[in-house]
């Protein structure tokens, strides 16, 4: 599809694919419900925190309702992820998803968290509507949480993971990123640790979206690395189950059935699979985790825009989509929001 096309006419009754010009079509949305975290994670942000949005430009409870009401009824999204940031400290969280939950109960609903506080919130989450959550965990040594993530708070993570497996939110996935010299030693403790209790751990190699620029090729941990790591006390095989849009590629361990997940973004990038588009807190499609533009729905929204005319912004901003993310080429330049702002 050419970009120069005129954007497509939608009525009131017809949906639409998020489709780009290389054949793709997104379904799985990722909403971002706040730019503030109560985790400091070192690769992330810095440890004085970043300057959070003004309130009056995040999305109102009912305004991202209706957002996801949008990508649902008329644009085909059939998966949607709320994050951030990190989604638990916002308060309309539980209402948020039932009312998601109302819109279609056959889209699948899922919530990616540090998991503080998820002690607390898992059976409400639940009951609400949510199907399964992603916690991030990095380490099960306090004293290696507490360096990376500038807080004390490892028991809560624990805490947290124990109820969701305990609520339902199941299968419970366990996000992990290696730090050359911090964690990566303690990948195959990570492994055995998850395996025991139960959760499907993946490891995301480290990408340049961290708000200091400290990110670099030469020192992020690569996914031959983590399997270097592994296969000390692992024997890793390829799973047989087809990767489709799944950005983590699957291994069993030591003959299965159990699996670990790598989510090689950098080394072993997946674009030409990608299923993924991203609302952030503020109201902006990013057609990609390294955009460099984005649409501006909540202009739109707040100046009166037909469900219809937000619809056609959204298909319109997926055509600028790029057939990769391009951090191996020599022009390539990082987002101006960091991870925390777009909403991993
Ligand atoms: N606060 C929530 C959480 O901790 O899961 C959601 C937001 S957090 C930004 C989402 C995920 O992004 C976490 O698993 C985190 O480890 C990961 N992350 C943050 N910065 C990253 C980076 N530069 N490269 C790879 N993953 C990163």
């Amino acid at each position: 599809m050419n970009l120069g096309e005129p954007p497509p006419r939608l009525s009131r009754v017809t949906t639409h694919a998020l489709d780009d010009r290389y054949g793709r079509v997104a379904t799985d949305l990722r909403v971002s419900l706040t730019d503030r975290c109560n985790l400091r994670c070192s690769y992330c942000m810095p440890a004085e925190g970043l300057d959070w949005l003004p309130t009056d430009e995040v999305l109102t409870d009912d305004e991202v309702v209706r957002l996801v009401g949008i990508g649902v009824r008329l644009l085909g999204i059939r998966e949607v992820r709320f994050t951030g940031g990190e989604p638990l400290v916002r308060r309309g969280l539980v209402d948020i998803v039932r009312r998601c939950k109302e819109i279609d109960p056959t889209v699948d609903l899922s919530l990616t968290t540090n998991a503080l506080g998820l002690a607390r919130t898992a059976h409400a989450l639940k009951a609400a509507g949510l199907d399964r959550v992603n916690v991030s965990l990095d380490t099960v040594r306090p004293e290696t949480f507490l360096e990376i993530t500038r807080r004390d708070r490892l028991h809560d993570v624990i805490a947290g993971l124990e109820a969701a497996r305990d609520a339902g939110l199941v299968p419970v996935k366990i996000n992990a990123v290696l730090l050359r010299g911090h964690n990566d030693e303690q990948a195959p403790e990570l492994l055995r640790w998850s395996l025991d209790h139960g959760y499907e751990l993946r490891f995301i190699e480290q990408m340049p979206l961290d708000a200091q620029h400290d990110w670099s090729r030469e020192a992020m941990v690569t996914a031959d690395e983590i399997f270097a790591h592994l296969e000390r006390e692992f024997v890793l095989s390829p799973a047989s189950e087809p990767r489709g849009s799944a950005p983590a590629e699957k291994f069993l361990v030591d003959g299965g059935p159990a699996t670990v997940g790598v989510i090689a973004s950098v080394t072993r990038p997946f674009c030409g699979d990608c299923d993924r588009v991203r609302l952030t807190a503020d109201g902006q499609v990013r057609n990609c985790l390294f955009a460099r533009e984005e649409s501006d729905l909540r202009a739109a929204l707040r100046g009166g825009a037909s469900d219809d005319e937000l619809a056609v912004r959204w298909v319109t901003a997926m055509r600028g989509k790029r057939a990769g993310h391009g951090i191996d080429d020599p022009t390539f330049l990082q987002p101006d929001r960091p991870m925390s702002a777009i909403g991993g």
